[in-house]
């Protein structure tokens, strides 16, 4: 059996956390690994609360104000020359982007994500209550003040709403806060999904939506990938 081997998440050096590498050289190393079809998937955050914090992108070295809306240009092209550097190759190289979702920024994340020819609209929850439940510095401020009850209730009620906007193609890392809130919760965190994805996953076959296999997980030294087998299974059902 033969299989393609592709990356759709991808942080070019347009996201403030992500290495000084450009797109041009990710294309030159998908070449060298193989891979088929690459997607790019700068960072996006339009919560206001954290304006100062993460509402950025970096071009030509500066960071800028994600909402100065001149980076997409810049963005667009730099993907277009390596489209066309790389045509002929067998690689084919997409945009992207991965909005972080926050409840009440539709209107932010429309006018991105509707005004360019996006190929793919990554969303993802970052941040629960204005913290980063993706930062290993950040999420203690989160975690270490509420239950896994609230836990459970923030995160998949912002997911469900985040579906229900129907804005995503694909869901980013479903499980994220696997990733640093099993030192509070333990073991049980491996079950908070249950009862409440099913109709999550109900909505997103019915919309077409995608789940992402993350393995960034095995860098940090977890032993799942995001989601975890159980919830993939449960996906598939
Ligand atoms: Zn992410």
């Amino acid at each position: 059996m033969s299989s393609v081997k592709t990356d759709y998440h991808i942080h070019p050096n347009y996201s403030i956390d992500a290495a000084a590498v450009h797109i041009k050289e990710y294309c030159y190393r998908a070449l060298e690994l193989g891979l088929s079809e690459i997607c790019f998937t700068t960072h996006v955050e339009l919560d206001p609360v954290r304006r100062e914090k993460d509402n950025l992108v970096m071009v030509n070295g500066d960071k800028v104000s994600v909402f100065d809306r001149a980076w997409l240009d810049s963005y667009f092209n730099e993907i277009m020359r390596a489209q066309d550097s790389f045509k002929g190759s067998p690689l084919r190289i997409k945009a992207g982007v991965e909005v972080g979702y926050c409840p009440g920024c539709e209107e932010d994340i429309e006018k991105v994500v509707n005004n360019y020819p996006f190929d793919f609209v990554l969303g993802a929850i970052h941040c629960l209550d204005h913290i980063a439940i993706s930062s290993m510095k950040e999420s203690p401020r989160y975690f270490q003040s509420r239950t896994l009850d609230q836990v459970r209730r923030d995160y998949f009620v912002t997911l469900q709403e985040m579906v229900s906007t129907g804005l995503f193609d694909c869901l980013a890392h479903v499980d994220l806060y696997a990733r640093y809130e099993s030192r509070y919760f333990g073991p049980e965190i491996k079950c908070l999904h249950q009862g409440v994805i099913e109709p999550i996953f109900k909505e997103m076959a019915q919309k077409g939506m995608g789940l992402e296999i993350n393995t960034s997980s095995h860098r940090r030294g977890l032993e799942e990938f995001h989601p975890s087998k159980e919830i993939v299974a449960l996906a598939r059902l």
